[in-house]
């Protein structure tokens, strides 16, 4: 990684370090903070000899040499003082959260906008919404693309960014088109290199956010640091991570519950996590207690279904999704103990 001296460089000086560390087999990736831009390598860098080269040029302060999987998602980069910014909230500042419905009903926009003004009045700051749907059974529900007008409609109507779960480049295309701000990876995609990469490079010169879910598969939690740093490596660094529980699940609950596995990510990412309560219980009698859960173990936001009408919805609605009185009691509560848990020790 290398740290200029000044904010940014110019394009000559661009184009001789991506000169010299393509002699290393290596390729130069600028990562564009909000203060600074930084230079990441990208390859093997451990070539002294490239490293001394770039070290002797007078507009390089220094390169930092991170030996880890994910060298932009370590805590150790210099990306760890960059700050991701949505809905008016800057990540690890105050809490931050997402609800809305499991899936939009294309033949029913009225509860998705109902929905949406309720999780406006409740304290949320993204209304999230599911277009395109992965469904277990192939003959259920799929999502509808005229869904996307109507999370679009919703955004308008509440001043409020939005997300969407895309799962092929397809989706990605139309979400970024419409001007959906934020995008989410799903659990069962959260695997596919290739739709990583490929969000990483459509996203890479917009502010765009992803969230990106833990999938139900990953093990170690390097598996889940590593998935964020392909999006991360094309350029842009606004991306959460996602816990939402993995299998197998526990008797009663829909997955196995993982809020507690942010201070271990936190030991390793500078990466805001964001946890949904609602995927990891699958109840919504239940998502309240796992989204205190959440806030205990240090997330900096939540991701929670929600909707105006649960019984009149469709997808994970009717078991999972909070009503408007339970969110609001729900975000008020996590609020409060996310305050807590922020307090400055007094001296
Ligand atoms: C969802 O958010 O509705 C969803 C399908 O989530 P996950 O990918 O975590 O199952
Ligand atoms: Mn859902």
């Amino acid at each position: 990684m290398i740290l200029p001296k000044s904010p940014r460089l110019s394009d000559a000086q661009v184009a001789e370090l991506t000169a010299i560390v393509a002699e290393f087999d290596c390729r130069l990736q600028p990562i564009i903070g909000a203060v600074r831009t930084i230079y990441a390598i990208l390859g093997d860098e451990r070539d002294k000899l490239m490293i001394n080269r770039i070290e002797g040029l007078d507009y390089v302060d220094r390169v930092d040499r991170i030996q880890s999987p994910f060298k932009l998602m370590d805590r150790r980069s210099d990306l760890a003082s960059h700050r991701i910014t949505m809905g008016g909230v800057t990540l690890g500042q105050e809490l931050f959260v997402i609800a809305g419905q499991c899936t939009i009903d294309p033949k029913n926009p009225n509860y998705f906008y109902e929905t949406a003004a309720a999780v406006k009045e409740a304290g949320a700051h993204v209304i999230r919404g599911g277009v395109w749907k992965p469904r277990t059974n192939p003959y259920s529900f799929q999502g509808d693309h005229k869904s996307l007008d109507i999370l679009m409609e919703a955004s308008n109507r509440t001043g409020l960014p939005v997300d969407a779960e895309v799962m092929d480049e397809d989706h990605l295309k139309m979400a970024l088109d419409a001007g959906v701000h934020m995008l989410q990876i799903g659990a069962r995609n959260a695997l596919n290199y290739s739709l990583l990469r490929s969000i990483g490079k459509a996203i890479a010169k917009t502010d765009t956010v992803v969230l990106l879910k833990r999938s139900i598969h990953m093990g170690p939690i390097e598996e889940f640091i590593a998935a964020a740093e392909y999006i991360v490596s094309f350029g842009n660094p606004n991306v959460l991570l996602c816990p939402r529980g993995t299998k197998p699940g526990l008797d009663g609950y829909r997955n196995h519950p993982d809020e507690s596995i942010t201070p271990l990510l936190k030991e390793k990412s500078w990466a805001p996590v964001v946890v949904d309560p609602s995927h990891s219980v699958g109840r919504a009698a239940y998502v309240p207690a796992c989204a205190m859960a959440a806030i205990a173990y240090g997330a900096d936001g939540l991701c929670i279904e929600a909707h105006v009408e649960p019984i009149k919805g469709i997808g994970d609605d009717p078991k999972q999704a909070l009503n408007p009185a339970a969110l609001t009691k729900t975000i008020s509560q996590a609020k409060r103990l996310w305050n807590i848990t922020h307090e400055v020790p007094a001296t």
